[in-house]
């Protein structure tokens, strides 16, 4: 008969499946085909002025954000220092993904007291239905990854908006 452990573990690698990885992008683009036709000829100055280091640079020197260590402020020094045009202040909005709670990786949600997520969210877009069922509120969150890389079981998910 198979183990409750071995349950959750095999829906979580459910849940896994079709996650496409994609490029998180800075928040200020208008047309997001002006990354690969204009950052070949920049050195990358976004990355270097992000106050938060998310902006890391691809081997095809277009940014992408990396919420691993922190999140973004938008803070709007990227689009400032875009030579190119490609990130400009005026297209500012929310990063293109949408972030999301894995029940089945969750801690809290496996009953163990846990506000990691929330204690970040300056956007308070986080709420606990009783205790232990945290659920992000799509109409607060303005995807800016500050919760994703503090969660202790990675379990706060990234995914490009359909
Ligand atoms: S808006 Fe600020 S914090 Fe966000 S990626 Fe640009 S420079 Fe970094
Ligand atoms: S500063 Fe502008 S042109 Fe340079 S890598 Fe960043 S987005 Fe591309
Ligand atoms: S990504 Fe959303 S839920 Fe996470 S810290 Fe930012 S606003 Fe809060």
């Amino acid at each position: 008969m198979i183990k409750r452990r071995e349950l959750f573990s095999s829906l979580a690698s459910f849940g896994k499946r079709g996650r496409e990885s994609f490029d998180i992008r800075p928040p200020y683009v208008k047309d997001s085909d002006s990354f690969s036709k204009l950052c070949i000829e920049c050195d990358g100055k976004c990355a270097t002025v992000c106050e938060e280091n998310i902006i890391v640079i691809k081997e095809d020197k277009t940014p992408i954000l990396d919420f691993k260590k922190s999140g973004c402020t938008y803070c709007d020094e990227c689009a400032k220092a875009c030579e190119f045009g490609v990130l400009q202040i005026e297209f500012k909005k929310n990063i293109n993904a949408k972030i999301t709670i894995d029940m089945l990786e969750c801690m809290s949600w496996h009953k163990t007291i846990c506000f990691s997520c929330k204690d970040v969210c300056l956007d308070n877009a986080i709420d606990y239905l009783g205790l232990f069922r945290p659920e992000i509120d799509t109409q607060k969150c303005t995807s800016c990854g500050f919760c994703v890389g503090v969660c202790p079981c990675e379990a706060i998910k990234v995914e490009k908006w359909q």
